[in-house]
């Protein structure tokens, strides 16, 4: 039991601290994952560093971590992340914000359990705009986070990408597939960002001993993920769509697919990366291998919502994968893990989410 509450007590903190009921969606499912690890919690009184704190994932790892008791540092220049996705830690005597961007933090010498290295832009058309920042915070941020790591000997978490893989050949794309990916095109920024960054981490690991891992996140939506101009994802952009009954705006001829796991589903994955051993040193696909068309996505969303939004083709992304889909062996081996969620039952509660909040 963390720190000792009864299991009432830590509900009502839980909806205290996830502070109104536009959170109710994200309380559930951060209250199954404290629960789950309450018994053997590896995070009580550990200190922990966050980059991308205030992001999507990253916020959703804040209030986790912070409920199990971890001394949470979350470093995020809110480039892309949000203030209210944290506003409710605030104030918390186990969590502290330093809003700050990973490639220039200076280091005031504090020696964490755990380095937690989410911070990067993620979204396609946000990282075609900025592509210079997208590979400093994966390279130069990923090293001053390392050196962060190898100096308070602590456990590194890499958050990389199934952009690795490029238009990957192999479907699905186990860790063992090497990727194919141009190193000038308009996705190099952040798919040559992940793989120099897992480089890296794979450097510190061989050379100074740094006990490192590394996920490779394939598509992942739920509450948070946001809908709005250029930071928008396909998911939630369409929610957002087929709620104000407007055109979805799908890309191409939609025969592109994707595979879509739940956040919570994500955040648990990472949870077990973080202290099952069998992990050190190793690369991970997290994903769910449940594969959809955009098309397909489009007309389930308009279902699911209830919505009269037609669909409009638009001219596809540039060299936009054509197919994404993980294997999740490995995962299912060293996490004993896999996703609960359904693609329906997932989308459900993000629109529900949606509406909430809207
Ligand atoms: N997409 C789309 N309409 C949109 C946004 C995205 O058809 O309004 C497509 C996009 O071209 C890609 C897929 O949906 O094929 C997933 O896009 P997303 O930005 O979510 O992430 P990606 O998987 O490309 O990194």
């Amino acid at each position: 039991m963390v720190s000792g509450l009864s299991e009432n007590f830590n509900r009502l903190l839980i909806a205290l601290l996830l502070n109104s009921n536009v959170a109710s969606v994200i309380e559930r499912d951060v209250e199954r994952l404290v629960a789950s690890l309450e018994e053997r919690n590896p995070f009580e009184n550990r200190r922990v560093l966050i980059t991308g704190g205030a992001g999507f994932l990253g916020s959703w790892l804040c209030d986790v971590l912070v409920l199990l008791g971890a001394s949470l540092t979350c470093l995020d220049d809110l480039s892309t992340g949000k203030a209210e996705f944290i506003q409710h830690l605030i104030g918390r005597k186990n969590f502290s914000f330093a809003q700050g961007d990973v490639t220039t933090y200076a280091w005031d010498g504090t020696r964490y359990d755990f380095v937690l290295h989410l911070a990067s832009r993620a979204s396609p058309e946000d990282y075609f705009e900025h592509p210079v920042e997208t590979l400093l915070a994966n390279s130069v941020g990923t090293l001053n986070m390392l050196e962060i790591a190898r100096k308070s000997d602590a456990v590194f978490l890499f958050t990389s990408s199934s952009e690795v893989y490029g238009n990957a050949e192999v479907i699905p794309t186990p860790e063992s597939y090497w990727g194919k990916v141009n190193p000038v095109g308009p996705r190099s920024c952040y798919d040559e960002g992940k793989r120099f960054g897992e480089a890296l981490v794979k450097a510190y690991a061989n050379q100074y001993g740094v006990d490192a891992r590394i996920t490779r996140i394939f598509n992942t939506y739920g509450p948070r993920l946001r809908e709005d101009g250029s930071y928008a994802r396909v998911v939630t952009r369409f929610i957002a769509q087929a709620l104000r009954n407007e055109p979805l705006t799908v890309h191409g001829d939609g025969k592109q697919t994707r595979s879509f796991c739940y956040v919570a589903d994500t955040i648990e994955a990472h949870l077990l990366a973080l202290v099952k051993e069998e992990v050190r040193g190793q690369a991970i696909n997290i994903g769910n291998p449940q594969e959809t068309t955009i098309l397909d996505l489009a007309k389930l969303i308009i279902k699911l919502a209830g919505s009269r939004s037609p669909i409009v083709f638009e001219k596809p992304r540039p060299e936009d994968p054509k197919r994404r889909c993980p294997d999740i062996t490995k995962a299912r081996q060293l996490l004993d893990w896999e996703p609960r969620t359904g693609l329906e039952e997932g989308l459900l509660k993000t629109i529900e989410w949606f509406k909430v909040l809207r």
